[in-house]
């Protein structure tokens, strides 16, 4: 069979052995309800409890100030609701044109329906431009959503600067943590945000459990509204063995951040300068300073990402575009886009994200591999026999 290379972390990660193992007693031994009043009930909701604590732990939360959901874009939709209900006044929202498609599409179809919404541009390197942030704010602004870091570029967002500032204006403060969670060292207690999405899939726990922190003096009302679980503010029989998955994950988090940021950073910074060298044309999308440690973003001049996908695939090698195919029309992602990333290179984009199962070998084998893969591509473009023409053309910013 042939070895898989998967450099797509940020899209989904594998699940961890160890938290396979951690789950498998609540699917068929401690499956009771957590709420039942009965030994398997009991079994389960002593580990609830304890993922609780876990989850909380990993990110310098108290454990009352976990809830749990189905997944980050349930955790950031319950947060922007949230702050929009508790603040009925208030028809403002600020949040950033770089936004995962969660916080994007809900803020569009808010401005659409009653709302005024600001979104703030980054520049070409994808950072936030922090003079028209400051200028945005308003006594309306009921809630800001800013990312802590992108998931296309890597680059992390001024979260700490911005909390004070926001805290004091007491407008409440969303952050998408999902991509940094378990890679930055995230700490509600040192960066006052009053609520933080994450995600168990972004960091080796299984798809569709998430967890929305929401800080104990911040005002909240559920999006899920059913039962009393989660002490009411989402409703719903927890999604048991997940959530314990999660809290495993979390803990493995807090051991693994340190490797995160020596081991993995460094493959990813080899994989990044060795193709820079190699291949002509190419150039890193975003901050090179300011970003998580396992993110790439390379523009390869001239050529399709989707066909470098496509002749990746075939090697083993599994990575994503900067462009959204599925709408059809191959446009670069809005990520792109908002940075001005020129035409020719938003188009040849290539994100790989890295986790601690990469390994020396697999950087190796990619750099390698893939050189190869560009000039025969490039053989074949009509973009690269005419790239002095096109070399000025530049995406239009949306
Ligand atoms: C993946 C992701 C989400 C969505 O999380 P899901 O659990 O897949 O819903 C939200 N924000 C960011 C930044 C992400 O990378």
């Amino acid at each position: 069979m042939m070895h898989i290379v998967y450099m797509d972390n940020n899209a989904t990660t594998k699940v961890d052995p160890q938290v396979v193992e951690e789950m498998i007693p609540y699917f068929m031994e401690s499956y009771g309800n957590p709420s039942s009043m009965h030994i398997l009930g009991g079994q389960a909701g002593i580990k609830l409890k304890e993922a609780r604590v876990n989850v909380a732990g990993l990110i310098g939360a108290q454990p009352e100030e976990i809830i749990f959901t189905s997944c980050g874009t349930e955790s950031d939709n319950t947060a922007i609701w949230a702050a929009l209900k508790s603040n009925p006044g208030k028809k403002h929202i600020v949040t950033t044109r770089v936004e995962h498609p969660a916080i994007k599409n809900l803020a569009e179809y808010l401005a659409k329906n009653g709302y005024r919404v600001t979104f703030v541009p980054v520049d070409r390197k994808g950072r936030l431009d922090m003079d028209f942030f400051y200028e945005s704010l308003t006594d309306d602004t009921a809630v800001v959503s800013v990312m802590w870091a992108n998931n296309e570029s890597g680059v992390i967002f001024p979260i700490e600067e911005i909390a004070p500032v926001l805290r004091d204006r007491g407008i409440v403060f969303h952050s998408d943590a999902v991509q940094a969670v378990g890679k930055l060292p995230v700490n509600v207690e040192k960066v006052e945000v009053d609520m933080l999405s994450l995600s168990g899939h972004k960091l080796h726990a299984p798809k569709g459990v998430g967890a929305l922190y929401v800080r104990k003096r911040t005002k909240f009302s559920p999006f899920l509204m059913g039962g009393h679980q989660e002490k009411g503010r989402r409703g719903g029989t927890e999604n048991v063995a997940s959530i314990i998955g999660l809290g495993k994950a979390a803990q493995l988090a807090l051991e693994r951040h340190e490797e995160v940021n020596t081991r993995v950073r460094a493959l990813r910074d080899r994989l990044e300068k060795e193709l820079l060298e190699r291949i002509p044309n190419s150039m890193v999308n975003g901050d090179q300073e300011m970003r998580l440690p396992n993110t790439t973003s390379i523009a390869f001049e001239y050529v399709e990402g989707e066909a470098i996908l496509l002749m990746m695939n075939e090697l083993g090698i599994c990575a994503s575009s900067g462009s959204a195919c599925t709408s059809g029309s191959l446009e670069p992602s809005h990520v792109l886009r908002a940075m001005g990333v020129p035409f020719t290179a938003a188009h040849g984009s290539i994100r790989f994200s890295l986790s601690t199962y990469n390994t020396d070998q697999e950087v190796e084998f990619i750099i390698k591999k893939l050189p190869p893969v560009i000039s025969r591509l490039r053989e074949m473009s009509p973009f690269w026999a005419d790239r002095e023409g096109l070399a000025n053309a530049v995406c239009s910013v949306q």
